[in-house]
């Protein structure tokens, strides 16, 4: 691994936890809805990173999960063209207010973290 890479990777690290800090704090205080969150507090990832973990699978809430197949929603993250699609595996839809937040959080993380490494 060359100096340029290792310096980029710190880089881009530390601009994740700075922001994990900062969006810790502000939803501590009520300022940000854990919705709106580019990061996850849970395993200290961008949310796009971390989103098709388990964790991020909620019947109640319907995050990442499809009422009527009773299925978790599946996750398609493109680097290149910046785009998190979420569906659901059995029946291609997977809609709800929690997965548009959802992927509005993954868009925006996404191109977060690909801005601040390049
Ligand atoms: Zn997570
Ligand atoms: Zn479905």
């Amino acid at each position: 691994m060359s100096a340029t890479t290792a310096s980029v990777i710190d880089l881009h690290s530390r601009t994740l936890d700075l922001r994990l800090a900062q969006e810790d704090r502000a939803e501590d205080v009520g300022r940000l809805a854990a919705d709106d969150r580019l990061t996850c507090h849970v395993r200290g990832r961008w949310i796009h990173q971390c989103v098709s973990s388990s964790v991020h699978v909620n019947p109640v809430t319907r995050h990442r999960w499809c009422r009527d197949c009773k299925t978790e929603l599946s996750v398609a993250v493109d680097e290149l063209t910046l785009t998190v699609r979420i569906t659901c595996p059995r029946c291609g839809d997977g809609h709800s207010a929690a997965t548009n937040s959802l992927v509005r959080a993954c868009n925006a993380s996404l191109s977060q973290a690909v801005r601040r490494a390049a």
